[in-house]
């Protein structure tokens, strides 16, 4: 059986052998480490001098993945025993042709002593899907520098090192592509605009991705551990009045004890506001999903969150939207029709006076009517990409504030409105429609808003390549916080004071808007309780392109 090892000493040494292997492999020695090693074990066990071990590649094709023995450079020499090996069925029908050929070839170009080889495939059983299929791995060879062939019970002892290998070897992949699909799965998280969170079965958190950091405040790094209840804070209460809380009623706990997720629907989907880490608020919507082993056993929870902020604006913009159009609708449709009713009786036509007195309010609510329409068709347009400017031409600002003080000043007795402007004063290109409808909602808006009455004063400035109006009142103010949103579509004001007055809030979003496009800004400065002061400034060379094209 060998050379000079008893037959005990040789088994005692070819299982310490395996055993030394085994524990390689197990303990996740690297894949070259332990190929190595199965080299010098078969190396010494066969009585060799030498050993390559050969791994085939994503491509089919086989390379020299370790040695043993021989000089590293001269092992690229070795490449013709890899050539044309044929395909096989059996293990034992394994053999590369010519090669002992090969060999002398290779020794006499190394200058190697290379009398004898054995050469093994490393192969793993595979079951998938019920067949079982062979996965031929590589090709162990060993080399004798002397000439005693190798016989059947050496091959027999390869076979055994060569089982380690495949199964390192397999190994080493299964790891490689686990590590690979955990690297995708990583990429995958954290660069979904989505948040992700993955809860343990005790409701704590694994893990959260970076999208999920910047919706809730928290950083993975405090949050990992935490239970999830700490993170996903839901607002039970919001402070600002204006904002409806969505809080839907099951809870990720209620849905448990209920028995979620053993049950028919598998996820489950909880909306409302989350309170940020900060204090402040977001919507959102979360679908649960379960992670279930194959026992039924929960592994994991994952949550999709998802900022649904702009449904929900959208959603209180439609309600918005349809409570002032009814609102706004309603007054003037009611007044038109009271009187009209009254002017059905031949009794109320007998006093000329009140016929007239009655016409001239169904006129005026027929034109309010007219406006609300316009500025509904105006804030439509203006969404689908543009307001339509009628006329462009030169336009003196003076004769249209003048007209719009004439049609508002008989209007109250509790206002003045004064008019402030310098002699010369530039003309402007523009559309003057578009300007009387901005300057007349200015002025209404500073009577309606100072419903004690008070000045009114209507300045022009002009200052190098600009003019500045400004509509100053005395009215009720706005509070610094609103300034910003009351250009905002359908945007009004909780003013206890000015709760009663009309309005659709549309007037200073499609002021903003024609002022834009006429390439100017408009802004307002406001003390609440003191009165509010709106500014428009129109360049002189007014950017005619702009709204042309
Ligand atoms: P509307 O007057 O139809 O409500 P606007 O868009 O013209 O709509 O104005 C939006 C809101 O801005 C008003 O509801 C009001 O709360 C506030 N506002 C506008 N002008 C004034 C003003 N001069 N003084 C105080 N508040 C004002």
């Amino acid at each position: 059986m060998s050379l000079n090892l008893s037959y005990v000493d040789y088994r005692i040494r070819q299982r310490d052998y395996l055993l030394s292997i085994t524990r390689a492999i197990v303990s996740r020695l690297n894949l070259r480490a332990v190929l190595r090693l199965i080299l010098q074990a078969s190396v010494d066990m066969l009585q060799g001098q030498s050993g390559l071990i050969a791994l085939s590649g994503p491509d089919g094709e086989f390379a020299f993945s370790a040695s043993y023995g021989l000089p590293p450079a001269l092992v690229e020499a070795f490449n013709p025993l890899l050539e044309e090996i044929p395909e096989y069925d059996e293990v034992e029908e394994f053999s590369i042709p010519d090669m002992a050929e090969r060999l002398s070839a290779i020794a006499e170009e190394t200058g190697l002593l290379l009398r004898q080889v054995v050469a093994l495939p490393m192969i793993v059983l595979a079951v998938a899907g019920g067949d079982k299929t062979h996965e031929f791995l590589g090709i162990i060879f060993i080399f004798r520098s002397h000439s005693l062939r190798f016989s059947p019970d050496d091959r027999q002892v390869l076979a055994s090192f060569a089982d380690y290998a495949a199964i390192a070897v397999n190994n080493a992949r299964f790891y490689e592509a686990a590590v690979t699909e955990r690297r995708r799965l990583d990429a995958l998280l954290e660069s979904s605009a989505d948040g992700v969170l993955v809860l343990r079965p005790d409701l704590s958190i694994e893990r959260l991705n970076r999208a999920l950091s910047s919706l809730t405040g928290w950083s993975a790094q405090d949050a990992i551990g935490l239970y999830h209840d700490e993170v996903i804070v839901w607002a039970g209460q919001v402070a600002k009045p204006q904002r409806a809380v969505v809080q839907s009623k099951l809870r990720l706990e209620d849905a448990m004890e209920e028995g979620w997720p053993h049950r028919e629907e598998r996820t489950l989907y909880v909306e409302g506001d989350l309170r940020r880490r900060n204090g402040s608020f977001v919507s959102v919507g979360i679908t649960y999903a379960p992670l279930l082993g194959r026992s039924g056993r929960l592994l994991n929870i994952i949550g999709i969150v998802r900022d649904i902020t702009r449904f929900r604006e959208a959603d209180v913009l439609k309600d918005t939207f349809i409570s002032v159009v009814s609102h706004e609708l309603k007054t003037p449709v009611a007044i038109i029709k009271g009187y009209a009713e009254t002017l059905l009786n031949p009794k109320a036509r007998r006093n000329p006076m009140l016929v007239d007195e009655m016409l001239e309010v169904i006129a005026d609510e027929s034109d309010r009517l007219a406006r609300l329409v316009d500025d509904l068709l105006d804030a439509s347009r203006l969404q689908a990409g543009g307001l339509p400017f009628r006329d462009v031409e030169d336009v003196d600002l003076r004769g249209i504030i003048r007209r719009v003080v004439d049609r508002y000043q008989p209007q109250t007795q509790i206002h003045t409105l004064h008019i402030d402007f310098p002699e010369s004063f530039p003309t402007i290109r523009g559309d003057p429609q578009r300007l009387e409808q901005v300057l007349d909602n200015l002025v209404s808006n500073a009577i309606k808003y100072s419903p004690h009455g008070g000045e009114i004063y209507i300045k022009g400035e002009a200052v190098p390549a600009e003019v500045i109006l400004s509509v100053g009142d005395q009215g009720v103010g706005i509070p610094l916080e609103e300034q910003e949103r009351i250009f905002d579509r359908f945007y009004r004001v909780e003013n206890p004071e000015t709760r009663a007055t009309s309005g659709t809030g549309l007037g200073l979003y499609l002021t903003r808007a024609i002022i834009q496009a006429h390439g100017g800004r408009c802004w307002v400065h406001s003390t609440p309780g003191q009165g509010a002061t709106f500014y428009v400034a129109l360049p002189c060379e007014t950017g005619l392109a702009l709204w042309q094209g």
